[in-house]
């Protein structure tokens, strides 16, 4: 029989570590890491409102000239096939937009020390 010395707790022989103790100390671990990390200070710089507009843009122009030449062909009148190619561009600029906006807020790319070196080759295509 022995006493933890840290925290008075009473423990038989055949235990070599205080559990009260180490209990603690894991609790206290687990919930300094369990807080997701504050958005208010990022790691990565976050992408540019110009950038996202410009897919924005980008992703509507194309899905809807890509639409459009696909229903182009199904004799439709000009009017109908414009609207449903722009209603899907839209929609798919939406899509772009909110991916971009929620899902990758940052910077693409490697970690924030890295960024200063090097150039992202996928943010050039876009430039
Ligand atoms: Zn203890």
């Amino acid at each position: 029989m022995w006493i933890c010395p840290t925290c008075g707790e009473p423990h038989q022989d055949q235990f070599k570590e205080c559990w009260r103790c180490i209990g603690a100390e894991m609790h206290q671990h687990f919930t300094e890491v369990q807080p997701p990390p504050v958005p208010a200070k990022p790691e990565r710089p976050l992408r540019p409102l110009s950038s996202i507009l410009f897919r924005m843009v980008a992703g509507f122009a194309i899905t809807m000239l890509l639409a459009i030449a696909i229903l182009q062909g199904r004799g439709l009148p000009l009017f109908e096939v414009a609207m449903a190619g722009a209603t899907i561009g839209a929609g798919f600029s939406l899509l772009v937009g909110f991916t971009l906006w929620v899902l990758f807020p940052f910077q693409s790319g490697a970690a924030p020390t890295e960024l200063t070196d090097r150039e992202q080759p996928e943010e050039d295509a876009f430039h």
